[in-house]
């Protein structure tokens, strides 16, 4: 696969408020199943792009300090600004880092959070490496995509073996929780307005800036392309795959 332009998802994704599917309600949601709120201090929230979600964490939890990491620096700028705007600046982090190398020591985190994120080291592989960071009792909560239905079009099995081949059911993303030394708390599939009302439709005015922005280049022509296309993929088969929250607790 080519390598993704940056400069040009980053350009575009820091004009949305969410980078991936998701909602205020979803995280809060989530959030519910994570026992002893008093005791949640040490938070790192993985692939944070401009943290939506980052912020409302640390607002839920007054008493507790969260990094935040992504690989793109233009969203982590834009993040410690909303945090500063949010008078959030001495308990949100943000950092530039890789998900695939973490910068936190072994036990020392009570929390690890990643909201449509972890597929870019893989569901099976971030479960596991990010295990040993938790303190015995810690919570992992990740959202991921997964299949609806044991069945599905083949084309679009076609899509996402291509797109995503670690897409599968929850019923097998529960099991690879299982096997890596967490309890399931708790898995639930995120409402359609999560992807139309958070995600996708915000994107229609954006892309039409974005269009006029940079005229007549090839290269965000064939990326909004491919954008539009996702978007209409997840309306014609929705049935068939969604995300889902899962939130684990480490034996
Ligand atoms: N959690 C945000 C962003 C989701 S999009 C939200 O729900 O709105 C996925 C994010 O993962 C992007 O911000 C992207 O920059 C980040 N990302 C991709 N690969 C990464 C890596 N190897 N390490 C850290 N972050 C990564």
């Amino acid at each position: 696969m080519e390598e993704p332009d940056f400069e040009l998802l980053s350009d575009y994704y820091s004009m949305l408020e969410r980078q991936g599917p998701g909602s205020p309600e979803t995280t809060l949601k989530a959030l519910s199943f994570v026992e002893g709120h008093d005791s949640i201090v040490r938070i790192a929230d993985i692939g944070c792009g401009t943290g939506a979600h980052t912020l409302l964490l640390a607002e839920h939890l007054p008493g507790s300090q969260v990094t935040a990491l992504d690989f793109l620096p233009a969203f982590i700028d834009q993040l410690s600004a909303n945090a500063a705007q949010a008078g959030l600046q001495d308990r949100v982090k943000g950092i530039t880092g890789n998900m695939e190398a973490l910068p936190f020591e072994p036990d020392s985190l009570d929390l690890i959070w990643s909201e449509g994120a972890i597929y870019n080291i893989g569901f099976e592989r971030g479960i596991r490496e990010w295990r040993p960071l938790l303190r015995a009792g810690g919570y992992l909560a990740v959202s991921e995509i997964t299949w609806l239905t044991q069945e599905r079009p083949a084309g679009l099995q076609d899509y996402w073996a291509a797109a995503y081949p670690e897409i599968n059911t929850a019923s097998v993303k529960i099991a690879q929780m299982e096997a890596a030394g967490y309890t399931p708390k708790a898995a639930f599939v995120l409402p359609e307005n999560c992807w139309t009302d958070h995600y996708y439709s915000p994107q229609v005015a954006v892309r039409e800036a974005f269009l006029e922005k940079h005229p007549g280049n090839p290269a965000v022509k064939a990326f909004i392309e491919n954008d539009r296309a996702e978007a209409d993929l997840y309306e014609r088969f929705k049935p068939y795959y969604g995300y889902v929250f899962y939130i684990g607790q480490k034996v």
